[in-house]
């Protein structure tokens, strides 16, 4: 396996550039297919984060007095920009993260999807609003929407391009500048997207990369910056919540998930399978919507999980920058590790392995066959904990009741899905999981590609959401400025008990008039 044809020299030298690195320290990503070198990259110190995070502050203050049309004009040019790169994009997505083109195509999306919805909705959610004063006509007020500043957006590995650029556009177009700091072993594919954010005009240092190890350069991204965006583990995440919390700064996090699927009694069985199989083994599993539960109804159980295992034996599975494979490889050495411990673990506790359960090193160092396990118990690994993935459990239960108890018992709450060719019931049943999303009929597109939407976790999965009005404005402050156009003060003739009285009397008709 070569590299793939977009990661020329040239390019390669031009990315590099795009990382705020002064000294001479490099390291290098692993090309995932073969387990050799991809490429070397500049590692930043805390002092090139620190520099970063002044340079940007200091681009910042012309860009947030742009109109945000000026803004979006910007990002106008970048959609065009991004669909015409897209084969590059995929070639680098795939060679840092070894997943399969057509998980590479979906990851490609996000971002032309979010900027195509703030394109059309950010100069109303931006604009200043009118607001009732305390007394009409006595005093108006505005409601002004501010940006933060600078803002340091922290990514994983398992979807690069989407997860960085997805979350730092919206920054931008708030009028913010930005800190990204991505995982090293996937920075290649969103330094390629600050290039193209470049080529679409955005101003010089507005958005900076910095690059290394994440306690050390995440966290001094933290210390710096106005505001973090953060996608990742909920163990990093709690520790970014309580470094954010000691300046007082905001956050969202973006964490982890143990994402349950229902299958309804009245289910058409084949397509149910087709669905889950695409929920539970999408990118390999390493998805943090991806389904790692299904709980089935005891009447089709045995016929679903006949169908599941042989939807996820049908799955092919091959390195290469190419529409050949339904599903790559694993990310990383670690990734592997934790998937063989899990199932491994389950084995020898009990579990049954109805198919899968092996790597295959034949196709690459990190490959690892889809496997769907059954007979989990709760003292198993693979039962509470994120596996992150090509790795499901497969449970039954007899009524909704039942169904949505066991959904619910996890400390997550990212996203779900419900299966039943009853649309209302599987509705009203999707309303009683706790989950940020859910998707009915279908596992997690419905509800991430819907950008008019929220996303983001309830519980341990996080705080905040991605995509929808509350994606843009977190990165705001909102500032009130009130007006005060005739006196509302006691005047000097008035006693204060009078000026009460007179007080409570426009209480109640404000009150009745509801005017405000
Ligand atoms: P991670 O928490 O190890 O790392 C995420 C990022 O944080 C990386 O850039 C890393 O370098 C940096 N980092 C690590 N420690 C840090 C620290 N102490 N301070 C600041 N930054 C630090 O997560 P990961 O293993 O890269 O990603 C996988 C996890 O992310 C899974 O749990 C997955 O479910 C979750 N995830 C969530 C979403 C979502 O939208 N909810 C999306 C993708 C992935």
């Amino acid at each position: 396996m070569t590299r793939p044809p977009a990661l020329t020299d040239e390019l390669l030298d031009r990315l590099r550039a795009r990382v705020t690195a002064s000294g001479q320290r490099s390291y290098a990503p692993v090309d995932v297919f073969t387990g050799g070198e991809l490429a070397t990259l500049p590692e930043s110190t805390v002092d090139d984060v620190d520099a970063a995070v002044s340079t940007a502050a200091a681009a910042q203050q012309s860009w947030a007095k742009l109109d945000v049309a000026e803004r979006l004009a910007v990002f106008d040019r970048f959609h065009t920009l991004l669909l015409d790169h897209r084969e590059q994009i995929m070639d680098l997505v795939q060679a840092e993260t070894g997943k399969a083109r057509r998980d590479a195509f979906e990851e490609f999306c996000e971002p032309a999807l979010v900027t195509a919805y703030y394109l059309r909705k950010a100069s109303k959610l931006l604009r200043d609003k009118k607001k009732a004063g305390v007394l009409p006509f006595a005093v108006g007020a505005t409601e002004r929407r501010v940006p933060k500043g600078v803002v340091g957006i922290i990514s994983p590995w398992n979807y690069p391009f989407a997860l960085a650029l997805g979350d730092l556009i919206p920054a931008l177009i708030a009028g913010n500048a930005v800190v990204l700091k991505p995982d090293s072993q996937t920075a290649l594919s969103p330094l390629y997207g600050a290039e193209l954010l470049a080529q679409a005009g955005l101003p010089a240092n507005l958005l900076q990369v910095v690059l290394g190890d994440g306690p050390t350069i995440g966290g001094a991204v933290v210390d710096a910056s106005d505001y973090v965006g953060f996608t990742g583990s909920t163990r990093t995440g709690t520790e970014i919540a309580k470094r954010a919390g000691a300046r007082l700064i905001g956050c969202s996090l973006e964490l982890g998930g143990k994402n349950p699927l229902i299958v309804l009694d009245d289910a058409d069985v084949p397509a149910a399978a087709r669905i889950a199989a695409r929920g539970c083994f999408a990118n390999a599993g390493q998805l943090c919507l991806a389904i790692e539960r299904i709980y089935v109804h005891d009447a089709i159980v045995d016929g679903f999980a006949a169908a599941l295992v042989a939807e996820a034996e049908k799955l092919r599975l091959a390195a290469g920058y190419d529409y050949a494979a339904d599903l790559g490889s694993l990310t990383s050495a670690r990734a592997i590790e934790t998937v063989s411990a899990h199932v491994d673990d389950a084995r020898a506790k009990g579990a049954t392995v109805l198919t899968g359960g092996h790597a295959r090193p034949d196709l690459g160092p990190y490959f690892y066959t889809p496997t769907v396990l059954t007979d989990v118990t709760p003292e198993m690994l693979c039962h509470r904990a994120e596996t992150f993935g090509p790795v499901v459990s497969l449970y039954s239960f007899g009524t909704d009741d039942d169904a949505v108890e066991q959904a619910n018992d996890t400390g997550y709450g990212l996203n779900a899905g419900v299966i039943g060719r009853n649309v209302a019931r599987a509705t009203a049943l999707a309303r009683r999981l706790r989950a940020g999303t859910v998707n009915v009929n279908d596992t997690f597109a419905s509800a991430f590609a819907s950008t008019d939407a929220p996303m983001g976790g309830m519980g341990a999965s996080g705080l905040g959401r991605r995509h929808g009005a509350e994606g843009l404005l977190r990165y705001t402050e909102s500032q009130t400025v009130a007006t005060q156009r005739v006196s509302i003060a006691a005047p000097a003739w008035l006693p204060h008990a009078g000026y009460t009285k007179v007080m409570a009397t426009s209480l109640r008709l404000l009150r009745r008039a509801r005017i405000r």
